[in-house]
């Protein structure tokens, strides 16, 4: 391992992008559902301001993430792509009445391209700590002014919308499916496993993620992909015994926590809910509709003993399950020929993936880390060689790597 590079930040903003991304971790929001009261107010944005295109949006260390968002495609973007970048990195409002005026955005494709667009304004959603983890936009296809008067509603939009994020934090079930919030999930698993931990009972802990869900909405609506939502968390449960947990991690990512069972038991149960959902379509208001899922499973032991490590370790046998063909269950542990078997913790740093003798570089979230692996995030995994160095920013950390099992964004790395 050798001193990282700070690929042009200074020690100092590198401390403050770590303390940033602590920030955004401790919130939880990231990749969780679609929630209509961060959509009512893109909405209010657009009929307040009367712009195309307003955005609820959470920055990520390699991508920015939309909670919300009205009049745009697609639900995140590159970090360095985006207009929203300079606000989390300034820490201020932007405003920008003509965008080809502005140096710093009048070559951008989106400026340029088809997409016209001409007004910015940016607001950053801070903490009460004062981290900027994310922003407030309205967006126009027109040059347009932007009062003072504007800039102060738009400022107080941007706290309501924190007061929600901090009200989410105190939500235990999740109103659609019923299931947990991950945050509710999190906070009953840790109580399960300190009882497991007591008594020496087993546990284990199984992620599901729903096959190919994007064709789903895209084939059906999006009511349609919400009672498939519905119809798999009614599944598990009816699968599940009284005292197991079940929460929704993400948008269509689920886990379950099973107590007193270990990891044949666990095995037969996440084959019994892989069964139950791909044996009979979902039925409503639509065509019936055909799903799988994935399942990966972990389980407590001497050395995995925190809900983190064993969500961590599910999702990468999750991600494993994916890539052999999907509609599968594997267990943490039978991954590739056990090449990494060490603990694991989801955290949420920024790496560098480093190639091409140094002279290429990509961003990426690290998203879970051990001592001998890593899951990563990037935008988008073509490309990327099947060796590379990793750096995490901020931790003065650099590794070589080897890819174990990707998809389009997720990089599972064994380190050399
Ligand atoms: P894979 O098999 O690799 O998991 O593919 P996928 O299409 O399931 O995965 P991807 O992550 O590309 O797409 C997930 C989609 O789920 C994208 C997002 O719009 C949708 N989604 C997330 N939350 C909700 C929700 O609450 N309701 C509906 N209807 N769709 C949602
Ligand atoms: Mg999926
Ligand atoms: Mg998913």
């Amino acid at each position: 391992m050798v001193q990282a590079r700070t690929f042009g930040r200074s020690s100092a903003e590198l401390q403050q992008e770590t303390a940033r991304l602590a920030a955004l971790d401790h919130l939880d929001i990231l990749d969780t559902p679609r929630d209509e009261s961060f959509e009512r107010y893109v909405r209010l944005i657009k009929e307040i301001f009367t712009v195309d295109i307003a955005i609820v949006s959470f920055m990520d260390a390699h991508r920015q993430w939309y909670k919300a968002c009205s009049g745009l495609g697609g639900d995140e973007v590159a970090r360095e792509d985006t207009f929203c970048r300079y606000v989390v990195d300034s820490g201020e409002a932007i405003i920008v009445p003509d965008t080809t005026k502005d140096s710093r955005f009048s070559g951008h494709p989106a400026v340029t391209g088809p997409e016209q667009i001409r007004f910015y304004a940016g607001m950053p959603l801070k903490t009460p700590q004062g981290y900027v983890v994310g922003t407030l936009c309205a967006i126009d296809r027109r040059t347009r002014s932007f009062s003072a008067r504007d800039a102060a509603i738009l400022k107080e939009l941007a706290e309501l919308v924190m007061d929600r994020v901090e009200l989410m934090e105190s939500a235990a079930t999740d109103s659609l499916t019923g299931a947990l919030t991950r945050r509710g999930f999190k906070k009953e698993a840790d109580q399960m496993i300190s009882l497991a931990l007591r008594h020496h009972h087993d546990l284990a802990c199984i992620v599901l993620d729903i096959d190919h869900f994007k064709a789903v909405n895209d084939t059906h609506g999006h009511a349609a992909g919400d009672a498939v939502l519905n119809a798999v968390a009614a599944k598990c449960r009816t699968a599940l015994r009284a005292g197991d947990l079940l929460g929704r991690l993400g948008g269509e990512e689920f886990a379950i926590l099973l107590p007193h069972v270990d990891r044949e038991g666990a095995m037969a149960v996440a084959e019994k809910l892989r069964a139950a959902v791909a044996s009979e379509p979902v039925n409503g208001q639509h065509d019936p509709i055909c799903v799988t899922a994935s399942f990966g499973l972990s389980s407590l032991s001497i050395v995995v003993k925190d809900i983190e490590t064993l969500l961590a370790q599910a999702d990468a046998a999750m991600y494993q399950a994916k890539h052999d063909g999907r509609n599968r269950c594997i267990v943490w542990g039978s991954l590739q020929g056990d090449h990494i078997t060490g603990a694991r913790r989801r955290v949420l740093k920024a790496g560098s993936i480093i190639f091409n003798s140094r002279r290429s570089v990509v961003d990426c979230t690290v998203r879970s880390l051990g001592s001998d692996s890593a899951g990563l995030v990037v935008t988008n995994s073509v490309g990327l060689p099947s060796e590379f160095l990793l750096a995490i920013k901020g931790d003065g950390f650099e590794t070589e790597c080897r890819v174990i099992a990707q998809d389009t964004q997720n990089l599972e790395v064994a380190f050399r």
